[in-house]
């Protein structure tokens, strides 16, 4: 989940935590864009400069939530070839949860880069630096992974790609890093979860854990569509799902992850949300008044 930092994010993590607590998750981990070096794609993440209003927005929000939800910093950082030692570096500056290590095919950067008028190609070559960024053992888990799907859809083909497919999952269980399935690709252009069916299974049959991940950029996508999600994991052969905290990977089984889920209905999401807003008000009035 985002927040209000990186530009195309709505709410404040104290709201996320509200939306978490009425869905019946124990915890969080807030994992918004990372700075990039030379200003790559800036209006879509934080600033440099706001490093360290990131790493204070989610203490603040750890430290309200307290004993209910359990808020937890994390990073999304984009990857490409050659950016390794610049990540190292940026990930050593703060204590992560969970680090997602994220291939950006839609962003301009990236597209001057590798597309170069062959779009086969370039699904092929995203699935390539998805096993570099396996094997660069920066990130815990690879975020939306098959997020490539989305460029020119019509000419996608799981079916076609999966011996290039295959061969990158090979590579990134013998990596040991884990996928995530994230429910935010049943809203794009080609609607449907990140990874697709197939590649879920061929990622069962290597027995590289997952991860499920809403990608919420509102508070009301907090664990939207996991309930979806749980069936697609089981109908590809697993029986359990992973959450990540201090770097390590936690196994909960799908079972255990179903029954914790509560459905929350759509009138009530506006009041959860105005009280979680105001709650953070008063504590930020309070902090204001013991300042003076
Ligand atoms: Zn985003
Ligand atoms: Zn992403």
């Amino acid at each position: 989940m985002h927040t209000p930092l990186c530009g195309h994010s709505v709410g404040e993590p104290e709201e996320y935590a509200a939306a978490a607590q009425a869905r019946g998750l124990k915890g969080i981990v807030v994992t918004c864009h990372n700075p990039l070096p030379g200003g790559i794609s800036q209006s879509v993440r934080m600033a440099p400069e706001q490093w360290d209003e990131y790493l204070t927005m989610v203490a603040r929000a750890r430290q309200a939530w307290a004993g209910r939800v359990d808020v937890r910093l994390g990073l999304e950082a984009d990857f490409w070839p050659g950016l390794e030692p610049f990540l190292e570096s940026q990930l050593a500056s703060a204590e992560f949860h969970h680090v997602l290590g994220s291939v950006h095919p839609h962003m301009e950067f990236y597209r001057r880069k590798y597309l170069h008028g062959d779009i086969v190609a370039f699904h092929k070559t995203y699935f390539e630096h998805l096993a570099l960024a396996a094997e660069s053992r920066l990130f815990d888990t690879l975020s939306h992974p098959d997020l490539v799907k989305n460029e020119e859809p019509g000419a996608w083909s799981a079916r076609l790609l999966m011996p290039d497919i295959e061969r990158a999952l090979d590579r990134i269980a013998t990596a040991g890093t884990a996928m995530e399935l994230n429910t935010s690709g049943a809203l794009k252009s080609l609607p449907e979860m990140n990874p697709g069916p197939l590649i879920l299974k061929a990622m069962a049959a290597r027995n590289i854990p997952v991860v499920i991940g809403a990608d919420a950029h509102t508070p009301r996508r907090v664990a939207d569509r996991y309930e979806g999600a749980l069936d697609l994991l089981e109908a590809a052969g697993y029986n359990e799902v992973f959450v990540t905290i201090d770097r390590k990977r936690h196994a909960v089984s799908i079972a255990r992850a179903r029954a914790s889920l509560q459905p929350v209905a759509t009138s009530t999401w506006e009041a959860l949300l105005q009280n979680a807003r105001l709650a953070m008000g008063a504590a930020r009035a309070k902090v204001g008044a013991l300042g003076r």
